[in-house]
């Protein structure tokens, strides 16, 4: 028996990357998913590759909206089923000095990488409260632990999503509820292949493992906290990075 059969998981920005890692790491471990992304055309064509509408399911899904997320757990509990994981993993940089950096773009990030999380978390949570148990698991960020510069406003909500995850975490625990958060370091999908080169040699410098990491070895430790091997673990955080800024 795999360690998520029968379990119900929602997967916000899971059309690409690390989402959709994510996703397919669930689905291999027994889990039923249901990814949001705020890309429609991205959302059907990750959804086939998935295996399509015996595992997966999809929607489109603005994580700055409170009404699309509570959408797309009433798709992932139509059949009745509990909601027992939710991954709130949708997540974007606008990557600028302070000097350059506009209040839009410092804006934009925290709305969508620090509330996005915020508004997954207490929907997940009032749902999971009521049946007693689930697991949320928040992607931060290496750049929340250290502060990167060059992204005031993504390592201020990637930091956000620490303090978010243990006070949630606090406030759940008594319920059944577990709150956890992982900070990837330099993972190789579409958002760092847009980087500059000279950014992307910098970082790979700073990796003991010499490296970069791939979107499944994020998923793997998202798998790990939504199944029960982690059931005495929450307010946690994992560090993904080969060893970067231990
Ligand atoms: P990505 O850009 O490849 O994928 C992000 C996905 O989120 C996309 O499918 C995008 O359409 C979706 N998205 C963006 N805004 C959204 C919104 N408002 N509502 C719903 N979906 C939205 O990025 P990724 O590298 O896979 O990153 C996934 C998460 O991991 C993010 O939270 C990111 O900050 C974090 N992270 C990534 C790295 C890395 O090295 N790639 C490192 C640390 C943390």
């Amino acid at each position: 028996m795999a360690m998520l059969d029968g379990r119900t998981a929602v997967v916000t920005g899971g059309a690409q990357g690390i989402g959709l890692a994510i996703a397919r790491t669930l689905i291999d471990n027994g889990a039923r998913v249901v990814i949001g992304d705020i890309d429609q055309a991205a959302v059907d064509k990750a959804v086939v590759e998935l295996g399509g509408a015996d595992a997966a399911r999809g929607a489109t899904c603005d994580v700055r909206r409170a009404a699309d997320i509570e959408a797309l757990l009433d798709l992932a509990q139509s059949d009745g089923a509990a909601l027992d994981v939710m991954v709130n993993n949708a997540g974007i940089t606008r990557d600028a000095t302070m000097r350059r950096m506009s209040e839009d773009e410092f804006d934009a990030v925290i709305e969508v990488n620090l509330k996005g999380v915020w508004l997954g978390t207490r929907a997940a949570a009032a749902r999971m409260r009521e049946a007693g148990r689930g697991s949320i698991v928040n992607i931060s960020s290496l750049s929340g632990k250290v502060g990167m510069a060059g992204q005031t406003n993504y390592s201020a909500a990637k930091a956000g999503v620490v303090g978010l995850t243990k006070a949630a975490a606090k406030e759940l625990a008594h319920l059944g509820v577990r709150v956890n958060a992982v900070q990837p370091g330099l993972i190789r999908t579409p958002m760092t292949e847009a980087m500059p080169q000279k950014a992307w040699d910098q970082k790979m410098s700073e990796i003991p493992m010499g490296r970069p990491g791939e979107p499944h070895e994020v998923a793997g430790v998202v798998a790990f906290l939504a199944c029960d091997w982690s059931s005495y673990l929450t307010g946690t955080v994992h560090e993904v990075t080969g060893g970067r800024f231990m």
